[in-house]
C-alpha cells in the first residue's frame, strides 16, 4: 500500500460515519453507507433466476463470494450472497464500496454464473480490504474503548456487527495492544 494510505483510509471512515451523523466509535451499517453513496445491494435470491441457477450461484464452492461489486448501466452495485453470515456480509459489503469510494477502475470482469465479476489488481485488493475494515472499525476509537472501556475482541466485535477476526485484525492493523500497555505504564509512572 502506498505511504499515507492507510491514515487516509481512516479520515474516510470518519468523515462518512460524521457525514451520516454518527459519532466515530457507532456502529455504521454497511446498507445505511450504500444507500447514502446511491449504491444499490441485490440480493440475486430476489432475481427472478431459476432456482436450479441460483443454487450453484450461492453455493459454488471453489471461489466462494460473499459478494460482487459492478458499475450496472452506470449505478455501483452489490450483489450479495444471502447464505453466508451476516457478518461476512457486511464485511464483504464495506469492501466493495471502498473499492467504489477510491473509484478503482477494473482490470475487467467476467461472467460469473450471470453476475458480473470485477477484477482489480493487488494493491487495489489490499487498499479495498484495509480501507473495509477501516469503515467498519475506524482507528479513533480503538484506542479510548480499550483503554478506558474495558473493551476486548469478542465485545468489540459485537459493537461492530463484525466477526472476531476482523475485530482482531483491526485491533492488530492499530497497534492497540503496544498502545494501551504504553498509556497504562505510563500512568502508573505517573501515580508513583
Ligand atoms: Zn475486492
Amino acid at each position: 500500500m502506498k505511504h499515507g494510505f492507510k491514515k487516509r483510509a481512516n479520515r474516510i471512515s470518519k468523515k462518512a460515519r460524521l457525514k451520516l451523523g454518527l459519532q466515530v466509535k457507532d456502529y455504521l451499517n454497511p446498507n445505511v453507507l450504500a444507500e447514502a453513496m446511491k449504491a444499490q445491494i441485490i440480493d440475486p435470491a430476489n432475481l427472478n433466476i431459476p432456482s436450479e441457477s441460483l443454487d450453484t450461484l450461492l453455493n459454488h464452492r471453489e471461489d466462494e463470494w460473499s459478494a460482487l461489486g459492478a458499475h450496472i448501466n452506470g449505478n455501483p452495485t452489490i450483489f450479495i450472497n444471502s447464505s453466508h453470515p451476516k457478518t461476512r456480509i457486511e464485511a464483504s459489503i464495506m469492501h466493495e464500496l471502498a473499492h467504489f469510494i477510491l473509484k478503482h477502475e477494473p482490470m475487467g470482469a467476467v461472467n460469473y454464473f450471470g453476475l458480473p465479476l470485477t477484477r482489480f489488481d493487488k494493491e487495489q485488493e489490499e487498499e479495498a480490504e484495509f480501507l473495509g475494515g477501516c469503515l467498519q472499525i475506524p482507528e479513533e476509537c480503538l484506542f479510548p474503548l480499550f483503554a478506558f472501556e474495558k473493551y476486548n475482541l469478542q465485545k468489540l466485535a459485537e459493537h461492530f456487527h463484525c466477526s472476531k477476526q476482523v475485530a482482531r485484525m483491526r485491533y492488530n492493523q492499530e497497534g492497540i495492544r503496544y498502545r494501551v500497555n504504553a498509556y497504562k505504564k505510563k500512568y502508573k509512572q505517573s501515580k508513583n
